[in-house]
Formats: structure tokens, C-alpha cells, sequence
């Protein structure tokens, strides 16, 4: 009989999502130092633990990638529906620009709340005045994450979000990495420009080039409107992915968040230099659709992002089944083709894409030695059980609040639907007295 080992947390009689997104019954998983240590069938479990979840009513899978989101707009919620666009330019900037410090600490708070409580375990902020704000809430989460600071020096910027030059926006970026590189390593920093068209060429090369000789991922928003996509060729003579390509900088990590309007060249772009893309559904609706099968087709990564809480909130489970609801009526009807986006896939993209692409293969996957980042679905309700196939249950009918429990880096952050790590009652009470204080942030004109 072999010896007993022991972990830190143990997972018995688990229904599993497998790395081939079928589902596995009975199965233990065994979780040390942050790692996934072992998995296997239930009686072949050879493990004592500090901590145990006993339940074969839930079925653990990767935690979710929100690959796209602006922590700064969690007080926009309810806003922006029905707004005429561009939202971005008329809405969003002008509200994160009154942003002082402490608020962008609460925006934070309610972001990792959320986040944590509807599944999401790591994310891909867009950018925010205060990142080193965020990365204080969201290091004491518990949630893994990038941060970047908004770069822009558009004249059309608020003051308060504008760089005063070049060399200052690279300053500023260059604070914000090391800063974060005192964090654990859950919080890591990329670079960022708000989008190519927002802001200066000097900046745009200055900031793709520093990110390359920094060896620290780059983002930005691209190819997010036809609009964009013909003033950038306007200014540039080129497509976007093009030119960059054109003019050798490309970093060697980067994401591209939106991704909707490509050409066949630009996408031949993004297989060879391996960027993946993020798509955010339900705000994407008021833009357009990607060409995700072929994305996917020619093995390019691609996530999923919720484009911040003013966009239909952070549930990811709710951007999955839009997004295959979207892909059918756009590419499936036509052709009377019912798996033009098959379940597998859109699970895959919310656990493998985007995000967590850019942190590494061994990601989204339950399976030795991939990071302990677990969620646990309660499948004993009634919107999920009895089922006929729980991974068509996932997408077709989950949701954030399924989520019971959540593992990140190995540790247990939210228990019995109970988030270990944070106050929410100290939260939902500093909420209330900023909005008394700010009537703008709950009432934005
Ligand atoms: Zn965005």
C-alpha cells in the first residue's frame, strides 16, 4: 500500500473538466504550492490536505479570463446602454478622468468582487490613471492580473489623463513596472496605448519599441471600428497589424483587444508574430462581428473579455453564450451549419484565450503542474441539472452565480459563494458614502 502524501488542498469525488473539455467523473485534484499537483480517478487518491472540498455535486474547471476589462468604469454600470457611439471617446474617458486615487481604489474593489464572484480568476486591465491603486485591491483579492497605465497624448484628452509628452508617458510606465514588480507575481504590468488612433505616432512607436526592450507585454485596443481601422490607414497608408509589421514593432508579447475588423494580411500577422486576440461580445454587438472561425482556424488565440461592468457587467458565462448566439446568426444560418462555434471551443477560449495566453501554455488547463486557478460550478440547481451534456449545460445555461467556490494561485478566495479575502459589507458601505459624496459617479451626464 503506498504512503499517504500531503497538500494543501484536496478536491475528491469532483466531476473535472479535462484539458480536452469533456467531462471526467469521480476524480480527485490535488493542489500544492500553488500548483496542480495531481489528478486522477477518486480511488486512486493517496493524499491528506489542510483543506478539503467533498462534493460530487461540483464540477471544478479552470477559472475564467476576463481578457479585457477597465477597472476604472465599474461605477458605469447601467450607462452606457443605448449610447450612441463612439462610447469610448463620449462617455468613458471624460468619467475615468474625475477618477481621484481613492475612488479608483474602490472601482477596483467592486471589479475583484465581481470578478471573483461570477468565476473570473485573471484578467487584462486596459488601463487606468492609478494602477498601482488597482494592484493594492487586487494583490489583497487574491485574482491574478495585468495592469498598465491609460497612455495617451491626444489633444483631445482630458488634461488629467494626458501625457505631457513621450518621455513622460515612458517615465510613467516604466513607475508603474516597478512598482508592480514588488507585487507577489499575481499582478504583473504591460504597456499600453489607449488606441493607435487616440494617440501620437512618436507615442505609438515609443511605447511598442520600450515594450520590446523592457520585455514586458503589450496591449491596446485594435481594430475595434471600421471607422478606426480607415483613419489609421489614412494617417499611416497601411492596415493597422500592417504597418507595425512593416515597421518592425511588434513586441514579442502582445494582445489585441477587440480584433473585429481584419483582413486576411493582418490576420497572417497574428499567427506569425503569435498575438492573441481578446473579443468582448456584448459590447462588440454595437461594432461589429469578428472572424473568429478563421482566427481559429489559422491557430490564433482568442479570449474573452467583458470590456468592463458598463458593458453588461463581468460575467463571463453570459459573454460565452452571446458570443455563440452571435456566431450562429452571423455565420451558422446561412449555411444550416449548427457548430460553427461548438461548445468545446467557446470553453476553451474562455479558459486557454486571450489573457491567458499571454501568461503561458500551461494555463487553463487542469492538469499537473498547471497553476492551481479552480472554479467550482454548483450543479445541483435548477437551471443546471438533470442535464443530458454539462459541457453544452455550461454554455447554454451557467451563469456567475453558479460559481460555489473559487481557487486562485493554490488558495481558496471565495468559499460557499463567501469571497474569503475581502469585506463586502466595508465595501457596499464606502460605495454608498462615495456616491453620496460624488453625485457624478452614479449619475454621469
Ligand atoms: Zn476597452
Amino acid at each position: 500500500m503506498s504512503a499517504t502524501l500531503h497538500c494543501d488542498i484536496l478536491i475528491r469525488h469532483a466531476s473535472v473538466l479535462t484539458p480536452e473539455m469533456k467531462i471526467a467523473t469521480n476524480q480527485f485534484i490535488a493542489v500544492q504550492d500553488g500548483k496542480i499537483l495531481m489528478t486522477g480517478p477518486d480511488d486512486k487518491v493517496q493524499f491528506s490536505a489542510e483543506e478539503t472540498y467533498d462534493d460530487d455535486d461540483l464540477l471544478w474547471m479552470p477559472g475564467l479570463t476576463d481578457g479585457h476589462i477597465h477597472t476604472s468604469q465599474q461605477f458605469l454600470r447601467g450607462r452606457l446602454l443605448d449610447v450612441k457611439p463612439v462610447i469610448w471617446k463620449r462617455v468613458n474617458v471624460p468619467f475615468e478622468s474625475r477618477l481621484t486615487e481613492s475612488l479608483s481604489k474602490l472601482s477596483a474593489s467592486l471589479a475583484a468582487l465581481e470578478m471573483i464572484s461570477s468565476g473570473t480568476t485573471s484578467f487584462v486591465d486596459a488601463g487606468g490613471k492609478y494602477p498601482e491603486a488597482f494592484a493594492d485591491v487586487y494583490e489583497r483579492s487574491g485574482l491574478r492580473g495585468f495592469l498598465t497605465v491609460m497612455t495617451n497624448d491626444s489633444p483631445h484628452a482630458p488634461e488629467s489623463l494626458r501625457a505631457p509628452s513621450v518621455d513622460a508617458a515612458i517615465k510613467r510606465l516604466r513607475e508603474m513596472k516597478s512598482a508592480l514588480t514588488g507585487c507577489s507575481g499575481r499582478i504583473t504590468p504591460i504597456y499600453s496605448v489607449t488606441t493607435p488612433t487616440a494617440v501620437s505616432e512618436d507615442l505609438l512607436r515609443a511605447v511598442m519599441q520600450t515594450s520590446t526592450e523592457d520585455n514586458v507585454p503589450f496591449e491596446t485596443h485594435l481594430n475595434e471600428y471600421a471607422s478606426e481601422v480607415t483613419e489609421f490607414i489614412e494617417r499611416y497608408g497601411e492596415r493597422p497589424f500592417i504597418w507595425m509589421e512593416k515597421e518592425q514593432l511588434i513586441p514579442q508579447r502582445m494582445l489585441a483587444a477587440h480584433a473585429i475588423f481584419l483582413s486576411q494580411d493582418e490576420i497572417d500577422v497574428l499567427r506569425e508574430y503569435n498575438i492573441p486576440v481578446v473579443h468582448c461580445p456584448f459590447s462588440n454587438c454595437g461594432k461589429g462581428v469578428p472572424p473568429t472561425p478563421q482566427l481559429l482556424h489559422d491557430h490564433i488565440s482568442c479570449g474573452f473579455g467583458s470590456d468592463g461592468a458598463g458593458h453588461g457587467g463581468l460575467d463571463l458565462f453570459r459573454e460565452i453564450r452571446l458570443f455563440r448566439s452571435l456566431m450562429q446568426v452571423e455565420r451558422g444560418v446561412t449555411t444550416a451549419d449548427s457548430s460553427v462555434m461548438p461548445a468545446e471551443t467557446l470553453l476553451s477560449m474562455a479558459v486557454r484565450g486571450g489573457g491567458a495566453a499571454l501568461r503561458g501554455a500551461l494555463d487553463g488547463s487542469i492538469k499537473a503542474g498547471a497553476p492551481a486557478d479552480l472554479i467550482a460550478i454548483d450543479m445541483d440547481c435548477p437551471r443546471l441539472w438533470p442535464t443530458q451534456n454539462m459541457v453544452h449545460t455550461l454554455v447554454e445555461c451557467a451563469s456567475g452565480s453558479d460559481v460555489k467556490h473559487s481557487i486562485i494561485d493554490g488558495k481558496s478566495v471565495m468559499k460557499d459563494r463567501k469571497i474569503l479575502t475581502m469585506d463586502m459589507e466595508k465595501i457596499r458601505y464606502e460605495t454608498g458614502h462615495a456616491a453620496d459624496e460624488n453625485p457624478w459617479l452614479t449619475n454621469w451626464i
